[in-house]
């Protein structure tokens, strides 16, 4: 069986049925496949279960890619206010969390119901567990499918998504097309992710699971003011994961824990304190985690037997604790993918490739990966809204 159709486009995620809906207002028959059961699994998953939708201050400065000017354009034609009036017509409540962070009052699916309404209604069609097993270009496309046999189309988008959490559907099946279509894809790896350190600092710390501290954390010139969280591996926390999407294996981030204040001034203040500097460092610091950390670094005394050197260096080793990472937790905890198809081979207007004609990428499957909170999924929209308008 042969279907002809417009336009085809590869998984059922955030930016593929934004597209969908959108490709479909314009008139164009529009097919959607989906590999696994049901559509938008990451959507449900997100925000811990109520899709940090978008985040009302977001700008290209909130985006990583190793062409930081591309995703301009689709963020200024698709806005989060735009998402924002989507959700406000289909009744779905909101609310702000923090830093323009929107997440669902009630839950994840009104998303994911919302879109899948927004393709029934402009006549998208959605196709779940069906595989593409080959994709060729002849003029229009061919794609040969496990359960509906072949599709030929004018355009097809690519919107597979990237690598993480395998285990709800995520495949290299982007990465695969374009390299078959001779598309350059950048290096791919996990971002927003649990950073793991080396062993001595597990044997330390790792007895500190569950305690949280108000840091800031830096890698060269970028840093973030959240929580960071001690695991049984490593540390987590949203300013680990922010900073996770930056640094590399082996280089060196730096942990503020009293961004507060100056450490080295208050002890100067208090050098006639009778106080032991692991109890006086509890009053600013979880208990747990001061006690932890003074058996590792810091000596054994009173805060008046400091010398002004010691002093210094105590409150260095608070203000800048220097971590090597070692490693991750892969892709399998990673929120998103780092990396993607090279922007330089797409229209920054329309997504599609500069090589091929018709072949579109877009959401996270390409080289723009958003920070925590909110702004993936609106790269997803808007991603998928300029493709939709051209597809
Ligand atoms: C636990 C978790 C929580 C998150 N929370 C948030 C949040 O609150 N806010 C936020 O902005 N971002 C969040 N993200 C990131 C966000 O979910 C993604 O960036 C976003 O979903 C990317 O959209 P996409 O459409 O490009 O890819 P996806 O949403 O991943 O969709 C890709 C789709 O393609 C399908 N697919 C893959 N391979 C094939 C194939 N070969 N054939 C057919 N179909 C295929 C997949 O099954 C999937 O349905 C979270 C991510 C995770 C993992």
């Amino acid at each position: 069986m042969t279907t002809k159709t417009d336009v085809v486009i590869i998984g059922a995620g955030a930016a593929g049925l934004m597209c969908a809906a959108e490709a479909a207002k314009r008139k164009r028959t529009v097919i959607l496949i989906e590999h696994t059961e049901k559509a938008g699994k990451k959507i449900l998953i997100s925000g811990g279960g109520r899709c940090n939708f978008t985040n009302k201050n977001a700008s290209h400065v909130n985006f990583i890619s190793d062409n930081p000017h591309f995703c301009k354009s689709a963020l200024s034609r698709y806005t989060p206010d735009d998402f924002i009036s989507l959700v406000e017509k289909h009744n779905i409540y909101y609310h702000e969390k923090k830093d323009g962070q929107l997440f669902c009052n009630k839950n994840s699916a009104q998303i994911v119901d919302m879109l899948l309404i927004e393709c029934r209604e402009s006549g998208a069609e959605v196709i779940t567990d069906c595989n593409v097993q080959s994709v060729n270009k002849n003029g229009s496309f061919e794609l040969e499918t496990t359960t509906k046999g072949v599709f030929k189309c004018e355009s097809l988008v690519i919107a597979t998504g990237g690598l993480s959490i395998p285990k709800i559907g995520a495949t290299d099946f982007g990465y695969r097309t374009a390299k078959q279509f001779g598309i350059k894809h950048t290096d791919i790896r996990p971002g927003l992710v649990p950073l793991l350190f080396k062993n001595e600092f597990t044997e330390a710390f790792g007895q500190l699971s569950g305690v949280s501290v108000d840091s800031v954390v830096t890698y060269g010139k970028t840093g973030f003011r959240e929580n960071i969280l001690f695991t049984h591996r490593g540390l987590s926390g949203p300013a680990i994961l922010q900073i996770s999407s930056y640094c590399r294996n082996n280089e060196t981030i730096s942990v503020n824990l009293l961004p507060e204040f100056n450490f080295y001034e208050k002890l100067k203040t208090d050098s006639g304190s009778k106080s032991l500097l692991v109890n006086y460092l509890s009053g600013y610091l979880p208990n747990r985690f001061a006690q932890v950390f003074c058996e590792k670094y810091l000596p054994l005394k009173y805060v008046n037997q400091l010398s002004e050197k010691e002093a210094k260096e105590i409150s260095d080793k608070l203000h800048n604790w220097k971590l090597i990472v070692e490693g991750s937790e892969g892709f399998s905890k990673a929120e998103v993918t780092c990396g993607g198809i090279d922007t330089n081979e797409l229209s920054s207007k329309t997504m599609e490739s500069k090589k091929v004609k018709g072949l579109y990428f877009i959401g996270e499957v390409t080289d723009v990966t958003g920070w925590l909170g909110g702004f993936n999924f609106q790269w997803a929209w808007a991603s998928g809204y300029a493709a939709g308008q051209y597809a």
